[in-house]
């Protein structure tokens, strides 16, 4: 990563690419997931927010009907004609990254006989790839919302989540849900996003954990993880059976009450998958409600619990995760859990601004004991969410 600004690193590489200066800049944040894990796509809560972690894209329009993609991730700069933007089969013959940015372009001409400019998009970021931080929401976000200012769509918000998500589906093939994507879109500072993944309801919820002295902790184990991969798809699978079995549309329809009845119907394992969603969603709800009646140092051991079972119940947690957490509490943090996907990626910790120091050095020597790879640990702020830059 450069020294240079994420902003100023797009803007050059626009130049670099074209000669010329572009018609504009946008950017879309990363997220970090405060609590409710894998219970986007079973239609129910989740409460992320938006972090100052951006993805800038400047763009610049073209005299023909040819979409250049190129990012400080990689050198090559790839080409398409618009008539030619086409997935899956796109998939075979650009480089992965490249998926993101034109399916997110494929995505949003779908269902429209707009003839759109040709774009020139230069890309870059200061978000963690890959650290469940959601980098891929974020490049999605800043193309989405360039694309519809520059071919004058009119999409909202949430339409633009939406299309986020389908490139990313279909386009990159990576069956993830909608959170990231609306976190992206709709963040606001010192706030926190409480969406309802059913019905796209999403009510912005004060954070306000600077007036609490209260800083929110990444600690990236820089283990890396895939969605288009393995763990993921099992979990959606598991939760599909479950709700499938139970008879139910999706697990969000099952409340705490409904649990003895699933573990009757249920083999052990997709038993323990849906206790997570259902106890998961309960816990989205808890933390609200204890947010707004109590404040942010009062949610800690919701976290903690929501931990526990992605551990043991959904078991998506890994070593350097658990260490991560059981260093963050035992050192004073007031609640931490694994954030994102899991199978690597990142862990949160909520801390008392006097005691980060603590937390962080206790973090870092934990690791250093298990023989891990050391963390990457930083502070995020809650953040707004896409917007035009320049
Ligand atoms: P996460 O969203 O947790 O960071 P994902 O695997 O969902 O991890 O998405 C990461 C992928 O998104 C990268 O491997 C890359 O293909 C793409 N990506 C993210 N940021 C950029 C960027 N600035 N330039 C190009 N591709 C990016
Ligand atoms: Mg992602």
């Amino acid at each position: 990563m450069t020294t240079a600004s994420p902003q100023a690193a797009a803007r050059a590489l626009f130049t670099d690419l074209t000669g010329s200066e572009p018609d504009g800049v946008w950017s879309s944040p990363g997220r970090v997931n405060l609590i409710g894990e894998h219970t986007d796509y079973n239609d129910g809560f989740v409460f992320p927010f938006a972090i100052e972690h951006r993805t800038f894209v400047a763009l610049g329009t073209r005299d023909d009907a040819v979409i250049r993609v190129a990012s400080t991730f990689d050198t090559q700069v790839v080409e398409v004609a618009i008539a030619d933007l086409d997935f899956p089969a796109l998939r075979e013959t650009v480089p992965e990254w490249a998926t993101y940015p034109l399916g997110v372009a494929w995505a949003i001409l779908q269902g429209t006989d707009a003839a759109p400019a040709g774009v020139d998009l230069a890309i870059a970021s200061d978000v963690p790839v890959g650290a469940g931080l959601s980098s891929s929401a974020a490049i999605e976000g800043a193309v989405a919302s360039a694309l519809n200012d520059t071919w004058g769509l009119g999409l909202d918000r949430v339409a633009l989540a939406k299309i986020g998500r389908k490139a990313e589906n279909e386009a990159v093939g990576a069956p993830t849900g909608i959170m990231d994507q609306m976190t992206s879109m709709l963040g606001r500072a010192d706030a926190a996003i409480f969406l309802d993944c059913r019905s796209f309801e999403a009510e912005v919820v004060d954070l306000g954990f600077s007036a609490a002295g209260l800083e929110l902790l990444v600690i990236d184990t820089q283990v890396s993880h895939s969605h288009s991969t393995g763990g993921y798809r099992e979990r959606r699978d598991s939760c599909e059976l479950g709700a499938a079995t139970m008879g139910v549309p999706a697990l969000r329809d099952l409340g705490v009450d409904d649990l003895p009845r699933a573990q009757e119907l249920l083999d052990d394992v997709t038993f323990r998958r849906v206790r997570h969603i259902v106890t998961e969603n309960q816990r989205v709800l808890d933390t609200v409600a204890t947010l707004r009646a109590e404040g942010p140092t009062a949610i800690g051991d919701l976290l903690v619990a929501s931990h526990a079972s992605m551990r043991d119940d959904f078991e998506i947690s890994v070593a350097e995760l658990d260490t991560a957490v059981e260093a963050s509490l035992a050192a004073g943090a007031v609640g931490a859990r694994m954030t994102g996907g899991g199978f690597g990626g990142a862990a949160i910790a909520l801390v008392a601004h006097e005691k980060v120091d603590a937390v962080r050095d206790a973090v870092t020597a934990a690791f250093a004991e298990a023989g891990f790879g050391a963390p990457n640990i930083f502070t995020v702020t809650p953040s707004e969410g896409a917007r035009r830059d320049a």
